[in-house]
Formats: structure tokens, C-alpha cells, sequence
């Protein structure tokens, strides 16, 4: 198969009446289709169980998007002897034949764009603009890794020995368990199922219990497309129910998992626990949290550095595992770009996603609570500035917050909150400030806003995060541009969208024959 080089794909321009009058129909549309039920689909086929989970929309608490099947532990054993039995077929189709599921699926969900959005805007709280970088980052996964599988097909060059042939081939690992998060329900669900499945592995996806129902619509389209049955089963359910039994089971081989830290630690430790019945050592990807920061230095443009703070903290209310919770500014221009950056703040609007507003919702009554009670911590630990309150109540809204003059080793500046709160420090000078950057126990991405060519390398060598981004925001890292991942408590550096990724969804062997 010979495909057009890599391209990322275009966002949609709202400001066009095209765009935006095919988005507000996509979401009428949606409206339509709320409150139907959503069954568990194994083996290819779909069961609908007696026990089930409501989703709702978090800008509209009672707005119910879908009733989903929940899985219990006997759904997971079928499931996992369906994805052992498709396995056996699967790990020998063609690379091409596997990759162009995911082309199709691309170009299935390029056409649907503002119905994926439409979808997410509601079951998620999705600003527009927030609702299309996804849907067109999960037709850049799927591109993407469509082509890098068929690189992978090809022979690895070897050292020649005389007298024998050797090769190096990549082959699959097995039945994974696949745990994607709500942040990006459709982009990182997609990208972390179908990496898995390209390369040949039959999958178990457990979607969000926060945004199940794009999971189901992107599962349905794969059957409709034609995946052989048993590849990808759908098995949402509770996690106390059927977590660790999905993880610890004898015959995963591996997880890719997208959350939390806790969660991703507790999955490290209970995966590599050996259990009768298992003969591997199960491979556990992980991408997990973050405490990001942007750094500020003191000849840097204060404008572009404020846009993007206030961009990098607020976007999807600060619930991205990139989203920039710290500022860490020079002392020189410190209360300037405080001032910038709250007057920015103040000025955003906040309402129902539906409505094309900037600050939505957070996604539930956990993180709601969660938020506020950071934001009590924040007031003994800082100053607030800007934002402490919470927004209408039909939704989970809190106002995007910034407390100033934070002290890098108080709860604000260390723990992850996921929520719309910024907390700012005054650095006396830029090394004191990557040393402030790097004083936490993650390391997922940064910024340095700075003209200091000599400083940029200091921070360049020094900052530790797996994405560290010059003169621009920390959030919005593209597919095959930057390839995203981070250290320490961020997680297993796995570098999605990048040319290391596929390979951990792989083994390699080498077939050596002597003539
Ligand atoms: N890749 C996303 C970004 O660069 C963040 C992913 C996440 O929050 O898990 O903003």
C-alpha cells in the first residue's frame, strides 16, 4: 500500500457561517439521539446487561446522554477468551489489511467531524474549538499509526553475516487491556485502541465511566466498518468491579493505560504481580499525571507569554495532564504579567459548551468538589486574585482561579488538582526558576517564554519533562510533530504520536538461517 506522507489534520474555522451553522445542527442532531442505551460488545456482538451506568452532561446535570451496559467479571472472562481467539487470526492479517481499518475509520470520522464534536461538547462540556482538536488529534493518531505500522512491516536492516540470512521482525504481544481517560474521549481512546490493534494485538477497551458513550459510537463505526469480530470488545463497567480483575487476569499481556497517578501505580504494581496461569511478564504503558508549569523570563514577549498561560490553564477548564497549573515568572516582570495574565482570566467567558463558550464545566461532582477544595487549600497557602467561585448550578462550573505568590513546596504548587486553578511564583532569577520548574515529582511538559538565546539552552538541558515547549503554550502537542509523553510520576514516557510508540505494543524476533 502506498499512502500520501503524514499530515496533521486542519481545525475547523467556527468564524466561518458554514462551520458554525454545521456544528449547531450537529448538535441538534445529538440532542436527538440522547438517553439511549449502549451495550457491551463482545465478540462482536452487543449484550445488553441488567446492570447499568447513566452518563450525563456536565454543563446540564440531569441532561442524560446514555445509559451504558456495565460489564461484571464474567463478561470480562468472555471477552478475554473472544480477544485470545481473535488473536490467533489477527496477529498473522496482513499489516496493510490492519492498517487500512484505521484509514477507513479516519476518513469515516473526517466526514462525521461535527458529529464527534457535537458528542463530546455534550458528554464531556467540550468548548468548540476544544471538541474539534480532538476529533481532528484522533484522525491524526489513526493516520499516523496506519503508516508507521507499515514501516514497521518492513525488514529491519541487520549487520550482513556470511553464510546466513538474519531478519528482525516486530510481532504482537497479545490480548491488551486498553484504559483511556475522559480528558480526551475520543483522540486518546481512539489512539490508544487502535495503536494497540494495529500492530496486530485483539484488545479489551474499558472506556471512562465519564465519556462511555463516545466510546461506544467510536466502536460501533470500527463493526461498521468491517473489524473482524472479537479484536475489539467494549466492556465498560465499574471499576471496583472489574479493574484490577481486567489487569491481573492470566491472560493479559499488556495495559495501556491513560489517568491518574494513583490509578497508574496501583495498575504497575497489581499487573506485575505473577498469577497462576500467566506465562509473561505483562508490559503496563502508562501516561499519567502532571504539574506543569510555564516559566516566564525577564525579557520574554509578556504578551504571547500571558496568552498562552492563561490558554494552557483554562482550556478545557485546566483538565489536560499538559495543562500548565504553575507560572513561574522573574521577579523583573512579575507583577506585570500577573496583571496580564488575570485581566486575560477575568475577561473569559463562561457558560454552556453548547454555546461556543470558552469555560465550561468540570466533569463531575468529584472533580467539582475536588477543585474547590484545592481552592480552600490555595487561599491558606496564597493569594487569590482572580476567579474562587463557583458558576451556575445546572453544571459542575468553578471559575478559572489564580492565586499569586505561591511557595513551590505548598500542596497548590505540588499536587495535581486537574481543575481550572493557576498558581504563580516570583523567581529572583531564571536559574532559580527551572530549579522551581523542576520541584515537583512530575515531568510532563513546561514552557520557557524567553529571548535569551543562552537562556533557552540552560533550559533546554536542564528542565526535566518530557515536552518542553520555547515561546509557545504547554497544551496542544500534535501528532507526529510532538510526540507526547512524560517522566518521573508522569508515567512511562511512552510518546504518543511519535515513532517510538507502536514498538511497545510489540515484541521483536530475530529468524536467523544458515544456507
Ligand atoms: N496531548 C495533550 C496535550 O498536549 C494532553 C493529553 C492529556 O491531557 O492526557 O495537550
Amino acid at each position: 500500500m502506498t499512502l500520501t506522507p503524514f499530515k496533521n489534520e486542519p481545525f475547523v474555522d467556527f468564524s466561518l457561517p458554514k462551520n458554525e451553522q454545521a456544528m449547531r445542527q450537529a448538535i441538534e442532531q445529538v440532542k436527538n439521539q440522547l438517553g439511549k442505551s449502549y451495550p457491551l460488545v463482545i465478540n462482536g456482538e452487543a449484550i445488553f446487561t441488567e446492570e447499568t451506568a447513566p452518563s450525563y452532561n456536565p454543563a446540564k446535570k440531569d441532561q442524560l446522554i446514555g445509559t451504558v451496559s456495565q460489564a461484571d467479571r464474567q463478561a470480562i472472562d468472555q471477552a478475554i477468551a473472544a480477544a485470545s481467539e481473535a488473536f490467533e487470526t489477527w496477529r498473522y492479517t496482513p499489516a496493510e489489511v490492519r492498517s487500512s481499518y484505521l484509514l477507513k475509520a479516519a476518513a469515516a470520522i473526517r466526514r462525521r467531524k461535527f458529529e464527534f464534536s457535537a458528542w463530546m461538547v455534550l458528554e464531556t462540556g467540550k468548548s468548540w474549538a476544544e471538541a474539534d482538536a480532538d476529533v481532528a488529534e484522533a484522525i491524526d493518531f489513526m493516520e499516523y499509526y496506519a503508516r508507521e505500522m507499515l514501516r514497521l512491516a518492513n525488514p529491519v536492516a541487520l549487520v550482513p553475516y556470511e553464510g546466513e540470512f538474519n531478519r528482525q521482525v516486530y510481532i504482537p504481544l497479545g490480548v491488551g487491556v486498553i484504559i483511556p481517560p475522559w480528558n480526551f474521549p475520543l483522540a486518546i481512546m481512539a489512539g490508544m485502541t487502535t495503536s494497540a490493534i494495529v500492530t496486530g494485538n485483539t484488545v479489551l477497551l474499558k472506556p471512562s465511566p465519564n465519556a462511555p458513550v463516545i466510546a461506544a459510537k467510536f466502536v460501533e463505526l470500527m463493526h461498521e466498518l468491517g473489524l473482524p469480530k472479537g479484536v475489539l470488545n467494549y466492556v465498560p463497567g465499574r471499576p471496583e468491579e472489574i479493574g484490577d480483575y481486567m489487569t491481573g487476569h492470566p491472560l493479559t499481556r499488556f495495559i495501556s493505560f491513560t489517568g491518574s497517578r494513583d490509578v497508574g501505580l496501583h495498575i504497575v504494581e497489581h499487573a506485575n504481580k505473577r498469577v497462576p496461569g500467566q506465562k509473561w511478564i505483562k508490559r503496563v504503558i502508562a501516561e499519567m499525571g502532571g504539574k506543569d508549569g510555564i516559566v516566564v523570563d525577564r525579557d520574554a514577549d509578556l504578551d504571547a507569554a500571558a496568552a498562552a498561560i492563561v490558554q494552557s490553564a483554562f482550556g478545557f477548564q485546566g483538565q489536560k495532564c499538559s495543562a500548565a497549573s504553575r507560572a513561574i515568572v522573574h521577579k523583573d516582570v512579575y507583577d506585570e504579567v500577573v496583571q496580564k495574565v488575570v485581566a486575560l482570566t477575568k475577561s473569559l467567558p463562561m457558560g454552556n459548551p453548547e454555546d461556543n463558550v470558552y469555560v465550561g464545566p468540570v466533569i463531575d461532582e468529584k472533580a467539582f468538589k475536588k477543585v474547590q477544595h484545592y481552592i480552600e487549600i490555595g487561599k491558606t497557602e496564597a493569594k487569590l486574585v482572580a476567579g474562587g467561585e463557583t458558576g451556575p448550578d445546572h453544571g459542575f462550573f468553578v471559575q478559572p482561579t489564580i492565586f499569586i505568590d505561591a511557595k513551590t513546596d505548598s500542596r497548590l504548587m505540588q499536587e495535581e488538582i486537574f481543575g481550572p486553578v493557576l498558581g504563580i511564583m516570583k523567581a529572583d532569577s531564571f536559574e532559580e526558576a527551572i530549579d522551581l520548574f523542576n520541584s515537583t515529582e512530575y515531568g510532563l511538559t513546561g514552557s520557557v517564554f524567553s529571548h535569551d538565546e543562552a537562556h533557552l539552552a540552560y533550559a533546554s538541558e536542564r528542565m526535566f519533562c518530557g515536552n518542553l515547549y520555547f515561546n509557545r503554550k504547554c497544551t496542544g502537542a500534535l501528532v507526529g510533530v510532538h510526540p507526547f509523553g512524560g517522566f518521573n510520576m508522569s508515567g512511562t514516557d511512552s510518546k504518543t504520536g511519535g515513532p517510538d510508540y507502536l514498538q511497545l505494543f510489540m515484541q521483536a524476533k530475530v529468524v536467523s538461517e544458515k544456507f
